[in-house]
């Protein structure tokens, strides 16, 4: 565990153990799933963890106007995690839909025939899921993990990406970033981690 500049860097392993036993003054009943899209894989040299975090905060404090970075998580290539704003509030992720939620960045564009998912990556945001549902006692449905794609971003309603949509968390995360793609492609790996919630 490493921190700088207000960060915390953790292995998926150490992620596990803190948000076992942290506590939450505000309920928490959504777990957001997103990519950067920029930065992406290219930018990353497997070293500037805190560097892109700090970009990415700077934009968001500087270019958004907003008091803190967006998300609560940034997931790396590597699999390794960093701390973005505080967990006891919510973050500036998907408009009009931020109360109950936790944000989460994955770095990498994962739209189609852009960046590959690293099997490290891939471990860390299914374990990742799988623990925060566990932790906040969500089923694994698609109410409770949501893609940025299901929401218009200007006004926060769901239309599941018929509408005004943005593509994150990728069209091609974990196979397609639609409802159905994430029923039968993301759900069954984080549900496989937890047993009593199943799909
Ligand atoms: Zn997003």
């Amino acid at each position: 565990m490493i921190k700088r500049s207000g960060f915390t860097k953790l292995k998926i392993q150490q992620f596990e153990d803190w948000i076992t036993t942290m506590t939450l003054a505000r309920t928490v009943s959504v777990i957001q799933q997103h990519h950067t899209q920029s930065p992406d894989y290219g930018l990353f040299d497997g070293n500037n963890h805190f560097d892109l975090q700090q970009r990415m905060k700077n934009f968001h404090m500087h270019r958004n106007g907003w008091r803190d970075i967006g998300q609560h998580f940034t997931t790396f290539p590597d699999g390794s995690i960093l701390t973005g704003g505080s967990l006891q509030r919510p973050p500036a992720c998907i408009a009009g839909h931020n109360t109950n939620s936790i944000c989460i960045e994955h770095l990498g564009n994962f739209d189609l025939g852009r960046d590959q998912m690293t099997d490290e990556h891939r471990e860390t945001i299914i374990r990742m899921t799988a623990h925060l549902c566990s932790r906040f006692s969500l089923p694994v449905d698609t109410q409770s993990i949501v893609y940025h794609h299901w929401f218009d971003p200007d006004t926060g309603q769901r239309n599941d990406g018929a509408e005004n949509h943005k593509s994150c968390p990728g069209t091609n995360f974990f196979g397609g970033n639609k409802v159905q793609d994430c029923m039968e492609n993301f759900l069954p790996l984080v549900s496989a981690l937890l047993p009593e919630y199943p799909v």
